[in-house]
């Protein structure tokens, strides 16, 4: 998929974890974004005809997988995430991760499985800012809410809009991360939803078109009214935070491995306990040492 010189270099596993897909710019030595989606189309393009900047739509891993292999590229990230590239205690505090009991195989999960290595920006990206690369443009639209810093790339002559992982899948949107956040994640996506792009890229995924798109912002922002209609059934009465995870209401069903989606799974249930409790949706009760969760009438 390319548009004037701005290319869609599809992830493997259909651009699905732990791929996602890039985006490469041919201008001069290339700009890749995301270097996570095939390695061995990755490594040409750095022979030729050389990449001189990497650039992330956030820190997470399945977006870094392959950095490691553009140490003399300049590296850019946004702003808000730079902190989670330079140091892999920042990146684990910023995942909710530090202090569990599992911390030890997680570090090893970034290091030996997603090259992670710790390194300093080079340039710090701001929402809004317009780039220049020869005679492509590109505009950072600065998402939220996925990560503090979570970043998507608008072309506006290409009008090809980048959404990064706001990706419009069924699954619906991902908030998982101790700095995740449930209601940056709604206004950014009906930020990215409001650019009259007529092509959509997404990290995961294939192309969508201008006709599909409104149909799939609108189906993706629904996923999070669901899970929380869901939640409020169950909590007519009171439940434990583990009687609510065990619920599976974002995963659908227990998946393997069991100690990775558990931990996504009350991670984002949380980030709605919280956001119903701060709409005075839900109270909370303590009886025998344990505290309950209890939706108001
Ligand atoms: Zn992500």
């Amino acid at each position: 998929m390319r548009r004037g010189n701005v290319e869609l270099i599809p992830g493997k596993n259909r651009g699905h974890y732990p791929y996602s897909n890039s985006i490469f710019i041919d201008e001069g030595p290339g700009i890749v974004i995301d270097p996570a989606s095939d390695e061995e189309r990755l490594l040409a393009l750095k022979k030729n005809p050389g990449i001189g900047i990497i650039i992330n739509t956030h820190y997470h891993e399945d977006h870094f997988l392959y950095n490691h292999h553009f140490p003399e590229a300049e590296l850019w990230v946004p702003e808000l995430d730079a902190p989670a590239f330079e140091s892999l205690e920042t990146i684990l505090d910023y995942c909710g991760i530090l202090g569990l009991p599992d911390e030890e195989t997680w570090r090893s999960y970034y290091l030996d499985k997603f090259n992670y290595r710790a390194r300093k920006p080079d340039r710090k990206l701001k929402g809004g800012e317009k780039l220049q690369f020869g005679k492509t443009r590109m505009e950072v639209i600065h998402a939220p809410g996925h990560t503090p810093g979570h970043s998507g790339f608008w072309f506006p002559e290409e009008k090809v809009l980048f959404v990064a992982d706001y990706d419009l899948t069924a699954f619906g949107p991902w908030y998982g991360d101790r700095v995740s956040s449930l209601e940056d994640t709604i206004a950014s996506v009906e930020k990215l939803r409001k650019i009259p792009a007529e092509v959509y890229w997404v990290s995961h995924g294939e192309e969508i078109s201008r006709e599909q798109a409104e149909g799939r912002f609108a189906e993706y922002l629904k996923v999070i009214t669901v899970r929380e209609e869901k939640l409020l059934a169950f909590l007519k009465t009171p439940h434990t935070l583990d009687e609510i995870v065990d619920q599976w209401i974002i995963y659908r069903k227990e998946r393997e491995p069991v100690y990775f989606f558990r931990f996504a799974e009350q991670a984002m249930v949380k980030k709605h306990l919280e956001n119903l409790l701060r709409r005075g949706l839900l109270r909370t009760e303590e009886s025998d040492g344990k505290e309950r969760y209890l939706k108001n009438d």
